[in-house]
């Protein structure tokens, strides 16, 4: 599909257009940070932002969400999904968009995230503002963003604009878009490289070296508590991560103890009642008892055990966990240069 350009001066319109359309959600400030939100206004759309503070994957995993409703004998299914476009979105939570589609979709399909993920368009937006903690230069190099509808990038005097499906191509009745020039597309391909060289953080290996050290050091009980060792298990660098994707699921009952709904929230597999079974009797036995245990099941999930059905690591560099993290412990750049050097 063919590079289109548009006009700083012509922007706006193209975003209240959209808006005027359906309902847009894209990157906002919210005091000092950024979080993906409903667009009221074009003026509110922050494409200079560095990172949100949760990853967009909220708009189709809710943090909590009612999957069935009932009343007695009678069942309601909640799958409510609305269209919507979802604009601005940097390259690396289109990464985790595309893994978590992939992992949503295998075996027994999860409708309820799948039906709010296909009712929307993804418009990808290039880096202008450079996370502290982010390495999503040099981690996953092997796997190409490709969930998204369009591609927008920000050069000199405007954006340019590349439709990469059908719905992506719908966006362009909304805009002043004219043929982008082959200088235009060749700044933007720039533009998108160069950002590249800028993250402060860099893994210096591989991911298929990286997977083989952190498996190697799997059964090294002394590496992983001391790695652990300030962990609180507050479960913070999961609830941040755009790849994980593990959920809880309980029965909430109404005060007539007849109706309810059944519910999911997002888990962490950080905090200690994660693996936490019941045997019954009242009792109960933890699988993954020690913090050391917990904290090497992240980075094996992370750095190992998806990578082969994911073509790269569980892990796309946005440096959330490590900002999120209060003991600052999580960042899987010092970890894995930790496990490396062991
Ligand atoms: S592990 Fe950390 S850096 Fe990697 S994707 Fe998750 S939050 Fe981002
Ligand atoms: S955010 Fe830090 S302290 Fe909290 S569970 Fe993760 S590693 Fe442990």
């Amino acid at each position: 599909m063919s590079a289109h350009f548009i006009k700083e001066s012509d922007f706006k319109a193209f975003v209240s257009a959209l808006i005027k359309a359906k309902p847009v959600y894209g990157p906002t400030a919210k005091r000092s940070k950024f979080v993906f939100s409903r667009l009221e206004s074009p003026e509110q759309l922050r494409l200079d932002y560095d990172v949100t503070l949760l990853p967009p994957k909220k708009l189709f995993f809710p943090t909590s969400q009612d999957l069935v409703r009932f009343d007695g004998d009678k069942f309601e299914a909640c799958v409510q999904p609305e269209e919507k476009i979802l604009f601005g979105v940097h390259f690396y939570d289109v990464k985790a968009l595309d893994m978590t589609d992939l992992l949503f979709r295998e075996k027994n399909p999860d409708w309820n995230y799948l039906a709010h993920r296909e009712c929307t368009t993804l418009v990808a937006s290039s880096i202008q503002a450079v996370a502290p903690r982010a390495f999503w230069g040099s981690v996953g190099r092997e796997v190409q963003p490709k969930g998204h509808d369009a591609f927008l990038t920000k050069i000199q005097g405007g954006f340019v604009y590349e439709p990469r499906t059908p719905k992506g191509e719908a966006l362009l009745k909304h805009g002043a878009f004219g043929k982008a020039s082959d200088e235009q597309v060749a700044e933007a391909r720039k533009a998108n490289d160069d950002i590249k060289k800028r993250c402060p953080q860099e893994l210096k290996k591989p991911s298929a070296s990286i997977a083989r050290k952190v498996r190697a050091a799997f059964d090294d009980e002394t590496l992983w508590d001391k790695l652990a060792e300030d962990c609180f298990s507050c479960g913070s660098c999961n609830t941040v991560c755009p790849t994980c994707y593990c959920f809880d699921v309980q029965d909430v009952w109404n005060v007539d103890q007849k109706s309810g709904a059944r519910t999911r929230t997002w888990d962490a597999c950080l905090t200690r009642e994660f693996a936490e079974v019941s045997l019954g009797a009242g009792a109960h036995e933890n699988f993954r008892e020690s913090r050391g245990e917990r904290f090497r099941h992240r980075i094996m999930r992370k750095a190992v055990y998806l990578n082969e059905k994911l073509g790269g690591p569980a892990c796309v560099g946005c440096g959330r966990c490590s900002s999120a993290c209060t003991s600052d412990i999580a960042d899987p750049v010092r970890v894995i240069e930790q496990i490396v050097k062991a």
